[in-house]
């Protein structure tokens, strides 16, 4: 079984979660981790956060997520309350605080406490986050057997002159509200629609297309997941043409084959869009052939920092 087929079992109470998380310089157990409720994070939104997760004794392309992290710092003047060279290591301490080797590692950091007026961004003290759980799959049991029925929602993404999608920020709530559209028409997953009207990514997720045998994905608007670079990677590898375009939701009705890419899911099928079966409505050989690839890097632990002791 790959990591990515792990789905819950039985909820853990909140509260009771076990397990050590890095809060703002010190390392504490999961139920007394606490930041303020004054925080911008939670009053706002005005934080960003990066996910990662570890397999076969690896962080899977640990350099290239610390990366877009620090994109997403610069992008919003985020700043850290520990030197950015410390961060590195504190991952690295928390991951082994956490003893698991088959973990979901969350890095969040927020503009923290401000001076009143509170949205007041400057001399802010900023607030530093970082958690391991167990890995879990956020597409749920047997999807990757039966792939995703999608719905393409109203809710739009948020438009990169309004907050720019590679920023990998808080601001969930639009997603959120695109799996409500999802959830009420008994459909797995959101597609959502950029300004032009082109399909763009899934709540948490990048979109592929499979046309004339060549895999498409978005260009723009989206974000830069590295998932779906490692997916173009392995096409690369395997010979199958990729390129980077726009998707219609035309191109997905007529589509061979679409999956999402995630961190937290890896390569999930979509089968369905708006209740039509896309293709024969089972996964396709395109998504095995790259799947499997990327299951095999995984184990191999190419791309892997091995996780400390
Ligand atoms: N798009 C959005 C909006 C996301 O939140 C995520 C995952 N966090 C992705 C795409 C997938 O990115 P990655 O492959 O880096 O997990």
């Amino acid at each position: 079984m790959s990591i990515q087929e792990k789905v819950p079992v039985a909820a853990e109470a909140p509260t009771r979660r076990k397990g050590y998380v890095w809060v703002n310089g010190e390392m504490k157990p999961a139920d007394q981790a606490v930041v303020s409720v004054f925080d911008h994070g939670l009053l706002y939104g005005d934080g960003v956060f990066d996910t990662m997760f570890a397999t076969h004794g690896y962080i899977f392309k640990f350099q290239e997520h610390l990366e877009r992290f620090r994109r997403s710092l610069r992008a919003t003047r985020m700043s850290l309350p520990i030197p950015e060279s410390d961060l590195e290591q504190v991952i690295l301490d928390t991951v082994a605080a956490n003893g698991l080797r088959e973990a979901y590692i969350k890095v969040v950091a927020t503009r923290g406490e401000s001076p009143e007026p509170l949205l007041d961004p400057r001399n802010t003290v900023p607030t530093l986050i970082v958690f391991v759980r167990p890995y879990l799959s956020l597409a749920g049991a047997g999807k990757r057997e039966t792939g995703l029925s999608t719905k393409i929602t109203a809710t739009q993404r948020v438009g990169h002159a309004a907050l720019d999608p590679r920023v990998k920020n808080l601001n969930y709530l639009n997603l959120v509200m695109a799996k409500f559209e999802a959830i009420n028409a008994n459909a797995d997953e959101a597609l959502l629609l950029d300004e032009d009207g082109f399909v763009c990514e899934a709540p948490g997720y990048n979109l592929f297309a499979v046309r004339n045998g060549v895999v498409i994905t978005p260009d723009r608007g989206v974000l830069e997941g590295i998932t779906r670079e490692t997916v173009i990677e392995i096409c690369g590898e395997l010979g199958i043409p990729c390129t980077i375009g726009s998707i219609a939701p035309f191109d997905l009705f007529v589509a061979e084959e679409a999956f999402l890419s995630s961190t937290a899911a890896g390569l999930i099928p979509v089968t369905k869009v708006d209740g039509a079966l896309i293709a024969d409505g089972r996964p396709g050989p395109v998504w095995k052939r790259i799947d499997a690839a990327y299951d095999e890097m995984q184990r191999s632990g190419r791309h892997g920092t091995p996780i400390p002791a």
